[in-house]
Protein backbone atom coordinates (compact mmCIF):
# COMPACT_ATOMS: atom_id res chain seq x y z
CA UNK A 1 0.00 0.00 0.00
CA UNK A 2 1.62 3.17 -1.00
CA UNK A 3 1.60 5.72 2.07
CA UNK A 4 2.03 8.89 -0.56
CA UNK A 5 -2.02 9.41 -1.04
CA UNK A 6 -2.42 9.26 2.68
CA UNK A 7 -3.34 12.77 4.93
CA UNK A 8 -3.05 11.84 8.12
CA UNK A 9 -5.06 13.50 11.34
CA UNK A 10 -3.54 13.25 14.58
CA UNK A 11 -6.18 12.42 16.87
CA UNK A 12 -6.63 13.70 20.25
CA UNK A 13 -5.93 10.09 22.21
CA UNK A 14 -5.81 6.37 21.07
CA UNK A 15 -8.92 4.11 20.53
CA UNK A 16 -8.02 0.33 21.00
CA UNK A 17 -10.45 -1.55 19.53
CA UNK A 18 -12.82 -3.99 21.71
CA UNK A 19 -10.54 -7.12 20.55
CA UNK A 20 -7.71 -5.52 22.21
CA UNK A 21 -5.90 -4.72 19.20
CA UNK A 22 -5.62 -3.02 16.70
CA UNK A 23 -5.59 0.91 18.25
CA UNK A 24 -5.96 3.84 15.90
CA UNK A 25 -4.01 7.11 17.24
CA UNK A 26 -4.62 9.03 13.21
CA UNK A 27 -6.90 8.68 10.83
CA UNK A 28 -6.40 9.47 6.59
CA UNK A 29 -8.72 11.98 6.40
CA UNK A 30 -9.87 10.81 2.75
CA UNK A 31 -11.82 8.14 4.62
CA UNK A 32 -13.77 11.06 4.43
CA UNK A 33 -13.45 12.09 1.11
CA UNK A 34 -13.61 8.85 -0.88
CA UNK A 35 -16.70 7.25 -1.71
CA UNK A 36 -18.46 3.90 -2.70
CA UNK A 37 -21.99 2.06 -3.69
CA UNK A 38 -21.98 0.59 -0.07
CA UNK A 39 -25.73 -0.94 -0.27
CA UNK A 40 -23.48 -4.12 -1.61
CA UNK A 41 -26.40 -6.70 -1.80
CA UNK A 42 -28.39 -4.08 -3.91
CA UNK A 43 -25.34 -4.02 -6.11
CA UNK A 44 -26.31 -5.03 -9.92
CA UNK A 45 -22.69 -4.66 -11.55
CA UNK A 46 -19.53 -5.44 -10.10
CA UNK A 47 -20.80 -9.41 -9.23
CA UNK A 48 -19.64 -8.93 -5.53
CA UNK A 49 -16.06 -8.79 -6.90
CA UNK A 50 -14.95 -7.21 -3.51
CA UNK A 51 -14.87 -11.08 -2.33
CA UNK A 52 -13.02 -12.28 -5.49
CA UNK A 53 -9.46 -12.41 -3.71
CA UNK A 54 -10.46 -13.76 0.12
CA UNK A 55 -9.61 -12.06 2.87
CA UNK A 56 -7.14 -11.86 5.59
CA UNK A 57 -8.83 -12.93 8.91
CA UNK A 58 -7.18 -13.25 12.79
CA UNK A 59 -5.62 -16.23 14.60
CA UNK A 60 -8.91 -15.51 17.45
CA UNK A 61 -11.47 -14.84 14.79
CA UNK A 62 -10.27 -18.42 13.08
CA UNK A 63 -10.50 -20.17 16.87
CA UNK A 64 -14.24 -18.70 17.03
CA UNK A 65 -15.07 -20.75 13.59
CA UNK A 66 -13.19 -23.71 14.37
CA UNK A 67 -15.28 -23.87 17.81
CA UNK A 68 -18.33 -24.14 14.92
CA UNK A 69 -17.05 -26.25 13.08
CA UNK A 70 -19.90 -29.16 12.45
CA UNK A 71 -22.13 -26.78 12.73
CA UNK A 72 -21.01 -24.48 10.00
CA UNK A 73 -19.70 -27.84 8.01
CA UNK A 74 -23.05 -28.39 7.62
CA UNK A 75 -24.56 -24.81 6.77
CA UNK A 76 -21.32 -24.20 4.38
CA UNK A 77 -21.56 -27.51 2.99
CA UNK A 78 -17.34 -27.69 2.91
CA UNK A 79 -15.34 -29.16 5.13
CA UNK A 80 -13.35 -26.98 7.65
CA UNK A 81 -9.83 -27.90 5.57
CA UNK A 82 -11.03 -25.90 2.42
CA UNK A 83 -11.73 -22.62 4.55
CA UNK A 84 -7.61 -20.98 5.57
CA UNK A 85 -4.77 -21.43 2.96
CA UNK A 86 -3.05 -22.45 6.65
CA UNK A 87 0.15 -20.08 5.81
CA UNK A 88 0.77 -17.25 8.88
CA UNK A 89 1.53 -13.90 8.92
CA UNK A 90 2.67 -12.34 12.48
CA UNK A 91 0.55 -8.84 12.59
CA UNK A 92 0.99 -6.96 15.81
CA UNK A 93 -2.11 -5.13 15.10
CA UNK A 94 -4.70 -8.17 14.75
CA UNK A 95 -6.20 -9.78 17.65
CA UNK A 96 -3.86 -13.20 18.39
CA UNK A 97 -0.86 -11.47 17.00
CA UNK A 98 -1.03 -13.26 13.68
CA UNK A 99 -3.35 -13.59 10.43
CA UNK A 100 -4.02 -16.24 7.93
CA UNK A 101 -6.01 -15.85 4.55
CA UNK A 102 -9.46 -17.13 3.59
CA UNK A 103 -8.95 -19.55 0.72
CA UNK A 104 -10.24 -18.89 -2.14
CA UNK A 105 -12.30 -21.31 -4.20
CA UNK A 106 -13.36 -21.10 -8.05
CA UNK A 107 -12.79 -17.32 -8.16
CA UNK A 108 -14.19 -16.11 -4.92
CA UNK A 109 -13.93 -16.55 -1.15
CA UNK A 110 -14.83 -19.57 0.07
CA UNK A 111 -17.17 -18.03 2.39
CA UNK A 112 -18.77 -16.09 -0.07
CA UNK A 113 -22.78 -17.46 -1.27
CA UNK A 114 -22.01 -17.81 -4.88
CA UNK A 115 -26.07 -16.90 -5.74
CA UNK A 116 -26.80 -13.63 -3.60
CA UNK A 117 -22.78 -12.65 -3.02
CA UNK A 118 -23.64 -12.43 0.68
CA UNK A 119 -21.07 -13.42 3.14
CA UNK A 120 -22.04 -16.90 4.28
CA UNK A 121 -20.72 -16.13 7.65
CA UNK A 122 -22.69 -13.12 8.31
CA UNK A 123 -25.63 -14.90 6.93
CA UNK A 124 -24.65 -17.89 9.34
CA UNK A 125 -24.71 -15.46 12.17
CA UNK A 126 -28.03 -14.13 11.99
CA UNK A 127 -30.05 -17.36 11.10
CA UNK A 128 -28.41 -18.80 14.40
CA UNK A 129 -29.09 -15.31 16.23
CA UNK A 130 -25.93 -14.38 16.94
CA UNK A 131 -24.01 -11.01 16.25
CA UNK A 132 -22.04 -11.52 12.99
CA UNK A 133 -19.23 -9.88 14.56
CA UNK A 134 -18.25 -12.81 16.21
CA UNK A 135 -17.54 -14.73 12.91
CA UNK A 136 -17.08 -12.74 10.39
CA UNK A 137 -13.16 -11.43 9.43
CA UNK A 138 -12.64 -7.72 10.92
CA UNK A 139 -11.04 -7.12 7.47
CA UNK A 140 -14.40 -7.74 5.52
CA UNK A 141 -16.49 -6.07 8.53
CA UNK A 142 -14.51 -2.49 8.35
CA UNK A 143 -14.02 -2.69 4.32
CA UNK A 144 -13.39 -0.05 2.87
CA UNK A 145 -11.61 1.42 5.93
CA UNK A 146 -8.81 -0.67 7.06
CA UNK A 147 -5.85 0.29 9.60
CA UNK A 148 -1.92 -0.18 10.08
CA UNK A 149 0.79 1.09 12.02
CA UNK A 150 -1.97 3.47 14.18
CA UNK A 151 -3.33 4.70 11.06
CA UNK A 152 -7.28 4.65 10.00
CA UNK A 153 -7.23 4.30 6.31
CA UNK A 154 -8.87 3.29 3.07
CA UNK A 155 -8.04 -0.74 1.60
CA UNK A 156 -5.56 -0.02 -1.09
CA UNK A 157 -7.98 -0.71 -3.92
CA UNK A 158 -9.37 2.54 -2.96
CA UNK A 159 -6.07 4.07 -3.47
CA UNK A 160 -5.18 2.56 -6.43
CA UNK A 161 -8.77 3.27 -8.22
CA UNK A 162 -9.44 -0.59 -8.59
CA UNK A 163 -12.84 -0.51 -6.48
CA UNK A 164 -15.44 -0.83 -9.20
CA UNK A 165 -18.20 1.15 -7.42
CA UNK A 166 -16.15 3.61 -6.10
CA UNK A 167 -17.05 7.17 -6.57
CA UNK A 168 -21.05 7.12 -5.93
CA UNK A 169 -22.83 6.79 -2.70
CA UNK A 170 -21.80 7.46 0.90
CA UNK A 171 -18.32 8.19 2.39
CA UNK A 172 -16.40 5.34 3.03
CA UNK A 173 -16.60 6.71 6.95
CA UNK A 174 -20.25 7.38 6.70
CA UNK A 175 -20.80 4.13 5.48
CA UNK A 176 -18.92 2.48 7.83
CA UNK A 177 -19.67 4.14 10.86
CA UNK A 178 -21.75 1.71 12.25
CA UNK A 179 -18.77 -0.73 12.39
CA UNK A 180 -15.75 1.68 13.31
CA UNK A 181 -18.98 2.38 16.64
CA UNK A 182 -18.86 -1.60 17.15
CA UNK A 183 -14.62 -1.97 17.30
CA UNK A 184 -13.79 1.32 19.03
CA UNK A 185 -16.85 2.60 20.65
CA UNK A 186 -18.68 6.01 20.64
CA UNK A 187 -16.06 8.15 21.72
CA UNK A 188 -14.09 7.70 18.60
CA UNK A 189 -17.03 8.05 16.74
CA UNK A 190 -17.86 11.62 18.07
CA UNK A 191 -14.01 12.35 17.12
CA UNK A 192 -14.37 11.67 13.85
CA UNK A 193 -17.83 12.74 13.49
CA UNK A 194 -16.67 16.31 14.23
CA UNK A 195 -13.27 16.35 11.94
CA UNK A 196 -15.77 15.28 9.16
CA UNK A 197 -18.12 17.88 10.11
CA UNK A 198 -15.60 20.42 9.93
CA UNK A 199 -13.86 19.42 6.62
CA UNK A 200 -17.02 19.73 5.18
CA UNK A 201 -17.82 23.75 6.68
CA UNK A 202 -14.43 24.10 5.62
CA UNK A 203 -15.41 22.86 1.96
CA UNK A 204 -18.24 25.23 2.35
CA UNK A 205 -16.36 28.20 3.27
S1 LIG B 1 -15.30 -13.66 4.72
FE1 LIG B 1 -17.28 -13.04 3.89
S2 LIG B 1 -17.17 -10.79 3.50
FE2 LIG B 1 -15.06 -11.57 3.83
S3 LIG B 1 -14.25 -11.96 1.75
FE3 LIG B 1 -15.15 -13.90 2.52
S4 LIG B 1 -17.30 -13.90 1.79
FE4 LIG B 1 -16.50 -11.80 1.58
Amino acid sequence: MSGSEYEPFKLSRSYTSREGTPTIDSVDLNVFRYSYFSACLSCTFCGHSCCNWGVDIDAENVERILARKDELEAYLGTRSEDWFTGEWEIIADYPGGKSTRTKVVDGSCTFQNRENGACKLHSFALEKGFDYHVIKPLISSLFPLTFGDGLLCLGEELYEGSLICQGNGPSCYDAQRNEVLYYFGPELVAELDSIRDSLKEKAAA
